[in-house]
């Protein structure tokens, strides 16, 4: 079951190459995305809107990782030209960015189009940032949008983006708590450590 539901989201999301599982909720999805970015990139800085999930800051903390909030517009999405200003106060740090599909409160979804050009005009290479989607809410949404010429909502992995974690108790309905998380499968090199009585790797928090 788990395998064909990763397999469902990989094609919704665009990506060939991904390692995922079945989390207990999106608060765990969020948190194994963080740490995967934290393991590729020990120094990295976490930014995120101060609308962001708790969730978010709260891998910060388990980490120890440095963490920006960014604040926000009336709307509730990330403002760009503080992330700009704050990514590049910090320039020698890899970068690591939660982008919002869908904030709690409002529902708001951050300008991921937006964020990558800032990385583009700040030079930061691809080598150098991390990006995790919190999809909670809108990740398995956005995909089946018609969109616009002014409005283009587009979320794959097509585009830079590194992790997207949903949660699956809430707009789907689940009745027990339940997410999904996907990433870049070479992404996850750092995290798999042989176990000898599993006769596999141990990969996930839980
Ligand atoms: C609810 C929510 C989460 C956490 O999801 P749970 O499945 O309840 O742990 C993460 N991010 C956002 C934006 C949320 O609204």
């Amino acid at each position: 079951f788990e395998l064909d539901i990763l397999k469902f989201f990989s094609k919704l999301w665009k990506l060939d190459d991904y390692w995922g599982y079945v989390t207990n909720s999106g608060t765990e999805g969020n948190l194994q995305s963080i740490l995967i970015a934290r393991e590729n990139f020990p120094d990295g800085i976490l930014y995120a809107s101060e609308e962001s999930h708790y969730s978010v800051f709260k891998a910060a903390k388990f980490y120890r990782m440095e963490a920006v909030s960014i604040s926000t517009s009336w709307e509730g999405s990330i403002k760009l030209d503080y992330l700009k200003q704050e990514i590049s106060k910090r320039n020698d740090k890899p970068v690591i960015i939660n982008v919002n599909i869908g904030t709690t409160v409002k529902g708001a979804v951050d300008d991921l189009e937006g964020v990558l050009n800032i990385l583009k005009e700040l030079n930061i290479p691809r080598s150098r940032f991390f990006i995790h989607c919190d999809g909670a809410l809108f990740a398995m949404m956005l995909p089946f949008l018609d969109n616009t010429d002014d409005i283009n909502l587009s979320l794959d992995f097509t585009l830079d983006i590194d992790s997207i974690a949903i949660s699956g108790h809430k707009f789907l309905g689940c009745p027990m708590p339940c997410g999904v998380m996907m990433t870049r499968k070479q992404l996850m090199q750092p995290l798999l450590k042989p176990i000898e009585y599993l006769n596999s790797v141990d990969s996930t928090i839980t």
